[in-house]
């Protein structure tokens, strides 16, 4: 829909538009009102470059889109009902709880093996650890490949599938060849689009889970959901959508908590959402609540780091990993939540 600056366009304006809606197979239908016209674009109107060219224009106020840019994340695309399982959970039919280190330390393996076994105590479905870590300071440790074994090594111990950063495309390679079951696209990489494509076409064929965190900055939703539609586009609709907080941060938090967002997500696509609440708040003692609030916002699953020994571990572990109590009680409240959103509906 073309809306002119002015009341109504004069006849070489309207020229002008249909010349350029044409050249994209589309064409203008005008809708001429007592006082404004607005200008309907008929056809597929998709192609960003045939709204840059009408928007680049002097007298075009702004155009709106009726059709959605995404053809497959759309709530109204054929994956709708697509359902996407993980540990033997169905996205939307049972909280999903993905939970474990921030970080694997490689010289203390043993400490991530009880991480492992008293996450899934604690009822978490997948669990995750870190593998390579993104780090602000150049100087601190950035994880180290020895991990990979470490975390597939957890995996036959507790039977849990596995879940790990990659942030280009060796790691990529390395993680899918372990075997890892769901990768993780970081805050710092949610909008690196050569890498969404190569994680996308390394998954085409496989049914690997892809965890898109939502970028750092506070970015747009179109902008969060096409990040999704990169990595979906080469085949593999596994995908889970992860607000984790967002730049700049709320004073004391360490980023704004944006578990808020989940329901305006779901009017929009139909990908399940896993809130990641210990990023947003940063501090273990906030992130319970956080991931109760995400639950009652409509997440379908919590992405939450646990620690046997909080107080041993690396990277963001110290500060805000739950203990495997403090896990157990976070689950336990997040699924009355859960089931207070999801009554059974009697026949
Ligand atoms: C993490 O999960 O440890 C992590 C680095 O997350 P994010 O990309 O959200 O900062
Ligand atoms: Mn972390």
């Amino acid at each position: 829909m073309i809306l002119p600056k002015a009341n109504r366009l004069s006849a070489g304006q309207l020229t002008e538009i249909m010349q350029i809606v044409e050249g994209f197979g589309c064409r203008i239908q005008p809708i001429v009102g007592a006082v404004r016209s607005i200008y309907a674009i008929v056809g597929d109107e998709r192609d960003e470059l045939m709204i840059d060219r009408l928007e680049g224009l002097s007298y075009i106020d702004r155009v709106d889109r009726i059709q959605s840019p995404h053809k497959l994340m759309d709530r109204r695309s054929d994956l709708a009902t697509h359902l996407i399982a993980l540990g033997g959970v169905t996205l939307g039919k049972e909280l999903l709880i993905i939970a474990g280190q921030c970080t694997i330390d490689p010289k203390n393996p043993q400490l991530f093996y009880e991480t492992a076994q008293a996450v899934k105590e604690a009822g978490a479905h997948v669990l995750r650890g870190g593998v390579w870590k993104p780090r602000t300071n150049p100087y601190a440790f950035q994880g180290d490949v020895k991990s990979l074994d470490i975390l597939l090594e957890a995996h036959r111990r507790t039977g849990l599938p596995v879940d790990a950063e990659v942030m280009d495309e060796q790691q990529l390679k390395l993680a899918l060849d372990a075997g890892v079951h769901m990768l993780q696209i970081g805050a710092r990489n949610a909008l690196n689009y050569s890498l969404l494509r190569a994680v996308g076409r390394a998954v085409a064929e496989r049914n690997t889970v892809v965890l898109l965190k939502r970028s750092l900055h506070m970015g747009p939703l179109n902008e969060f959901i096409s990040a999704a539609e990169y990595i979906v586009s080469f085949g593999n609709p596994n995908i889970l959508l992860c607000p984790r907080g967002t730049a700049p941060t709320l004073d004391g938090y360490r980023n704004h908590p944006d578990e808020s967002i989940t329901p305006l997500l779901k009017e929009k696509t139909w990908a399940p959402v896993v809130v990641d609440p210990s990023h947003s708040v940063g501090k273990a003692a906030y992130v319970p609540a956080c991931a109760l609030a995400a639950v009652a916002y409509g997440a379908d699953g919590l992405c939450i780091e646990a620690h046997v020994s909080p107080s041993q571990g690396i990277g963001d572990d110290p500060k805000q990993a739950l203990t495997p109590d403090a896990l157990a009680e976070t689950i336990h409240q997040a699924k009355q939540i859960w089931t207070l959103r999801h009554p059974v509906k009697v026949p």
